[in-house]
Order: structure tokens, then C-alpha cells, then sequence
């Protein structure tokens, strides 16, 4: 399990909590108070491309109303793949 903390083993952190932590934050493991964060690398390969499909979503969403739902599909798509990367792909590492 990825949401394991470094230290002892044990569940750290939900992986709601994980999402709001961010990739450059840290927490007190809730089993043993040690402190983890997510490894940044693999945080900001999990966050670019959901980031990238929101952002160029908008500029097209604007020049052409007719493919507004598409667009917001694909963008929840994105999000929603974003959010289970990072929560069940990106491991913990000591702080
Ligand atoms: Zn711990």
C-alpha cells in the first residue's frame, strides 16, 4: 500500500488527506506522529497531466460553446485519473 507510512508500517494518512496535503507538504504519521510527505517526483507526474487537460480545456470551451459538455467530460476524466494517481500510485517518504 502506498498510503503506508515510512516509519512504521502502518496506515499514515487517508487518501483524502493525501489529496489535500499537496506534493511539497508534510503531515505527522497518525500511527506513530513521524513526519511523511508524498515523493515529489512522482506527485508531479501524477498532477501535469490532469493540469494540462484542465487548462486547455478552457480556451477551447470559450471558442466554441457547442463543445462545452465534451470538454467538461474529458476534463472530469482527467481530474478524477489525477486524484487516483495520486492517491494510490505516489509513495510516502520520510520528511
Ligand atoms: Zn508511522
Amino acid at each position: 500500500m502506498v498510503n503506508h507510512c515510512p516509519h512504521c508500517g502502518r496506515q499514515a494518512l487517508s487518501p483524502a488527506r493525501k489529496l489535500l496535503l499537496g506534493p511539497s507538504g508534510s503531515i505527522a504519521c497518525r500511527a506513530c506522529g513521524g513526519r511523511v510527505g508524498v515523493a515529489f517526483g512522482k506527485a508531479w507526474l501524477a498532477l501535469s497531466p490532469g493540469l494540462l487537460v484542465a487548462a486547455s480545456g478552457l480556451p477551447i470551451a470559450h471558442a466554441s460553446i457547442r463543445h462545452l459538455p465534451m470538454i467538461l467530460t474529458l476534463d472530469a476524466l482527467a481530474l478524477v485519473a489525477m486524484f487516483a494517481a495520486y492517491a494510490w500510485w505516489v509513495p510516502l517518504q520520510c520528511r
